[in-house]
């Protein structure tokens, strides 16, 4: 963890806490990180949960489907507060084919939200994302800082950004109208360990590291790179985002505000460090015609520092490394399993 800053006041132990997505990658770590600051955990998630990424003793742990009003009845019932990170996403070869899917979490949102309301839950957390900025911004690779006002007027990302942008404005009329208390983060890509690298919503740090070991167990030097690799993005450590998310939650901080990294890259500069990172070089095949998302998008960070006197910091460097052997390990366990039972 990032202890920059301290976790404030508001963070009551003993009051049940309600974690939803928890079955997925941010959910999992902020399951386990408020189980170790001594909370009551919640954790749900439509997976059943021997498919979890992490599940933490001590914590009770079920499968509900939340797009369903009386299922989130049933999970928000005795919460005081609820991080709500469900929802049906992943990268840009997911999002840009699914865009009705992505919408559909709408109902996620809104039922828990409605649940909470009636509950009387005294916080609630929503993971929002930088698809909600407006694509006009992000035309050139030397993007400028997106700030938090770039998101109106509003032209997000169709379908994931769409539905990301609404939920945050329910969030806000809910504080407004109910007085539930609201808090909204823009995360921008977050990357660690204990997440998804394969099957189709691997985002690109996961997915450059699982290519780079294929190459080498297959011994094909060459790598698959979408789009021409100029492109750029940011990139946030999952330590980084789970203190973030946390800080926020117990803030007076009632407006969305961006949690990301700074540290802008090109996806080819990522590549670069994947490579010096397994000491192997390979030859870059370019796929021009698969999905890429805008061309630049990097995080401005003048709101948060003002706000909480605090950003993410964790070097690309650093978090790769831990992310990489994370990966290599999981895919060298996968191979020796599948030996073993062939043989
Ligand atoms: P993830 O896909 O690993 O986890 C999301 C989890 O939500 C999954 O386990 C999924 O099964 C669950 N889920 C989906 N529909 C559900 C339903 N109807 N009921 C219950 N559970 C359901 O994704 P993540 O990376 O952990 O993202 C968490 C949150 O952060 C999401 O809201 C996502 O949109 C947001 N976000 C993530 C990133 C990122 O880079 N990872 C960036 C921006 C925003």
């Amino acid at each position: 963890m990032n202890d920059a800053t301290p976790i404030a006041a508001n963070d009551r132990i003993g009051d049940t806490v309600l974690v939803t997505g928890a079955g997925g990658f941010i959910g999992g770590h902020l399951v386990a990180v408020l189980r170790d600051a001594g909370h009551a955990v919640r954790a749900v998630d439509r997976k059943p949960v021997e498919e979890w990424y992490q599940t933490t003793p001590g914590v009770d742990s079920f499968q509900a489907d939340l797009s369903r009003e009386a299922a989130c009845r049933e999970a928000v019932r005795g919460v005081s507060q609820i991080y709500n990170l469900a929802a049906d996403m992943g990268g840009m070869g997911f999002i840009e084919t699914h865009k009705a899917e992505c919408m559909l979490s709408v109902l996620i949102n809104t039922n828990l939200l409605v649940a909470a309301r009636d509950e009387g839950v005294r916080r609630y957390f929503f993971s929002s994302s930088a698809c909600v900025y407006a694509a006009d911004k992000q035309v050139s690779e030397a993007v400028a800082p997106l700030r938090e006002s770039d998101a109106y007027p509003a032209m997000p990302e169709d379908g994931y950004g769409w539905e990301k942008l609404f939920s945050e404005r329910m969030c806000r009329h809910f504080a407004e109208d109910y007085g539930l208390v609201t808090r909204v983060a823009r995360y921008h890509n977050v990357y660690g360990p204990n997440g998804t690298f394969d099957g189709g919503r691997e985002k690109a740090p996961a997915a450059i590291c699982r290519k780079v070991i294929e190459a080498q167990m297959s011994n094909n030097r060459s790598i698959e790179i979408w789009g021409d690799g100029n492109q750029t993005r940011s990139f946030m450590y999952i330590d980084d985002c789970i203190h973030g998310t946390r800080t926020l939650m117990d803030s007076e901080v009632d407006q969305p505000i961006n949690l990301g990294s700074s540290e802008l890259v090109s996806i080819n500069q990522l590549v670069d460090i994947v490579e010096a990172i397994a000491g192997v070089k390979l030859r870059r095949e370019y796929k021009l015609d698969a999905p890429k998302g805008v061309r630049g998008r990097n995080s401005d960070n003048a709101l948060i520092q003002k706000l909480l006197g605090w950003e993410p910091s964790i070097p690309l460097q650093t978090g790769m490394e831990r992310t990489y052997r994370w990966i290599y390990d999981e895919m060298v366990g996968a191979e020796r399993t599948k030996t073993l039972v062939s043989a």
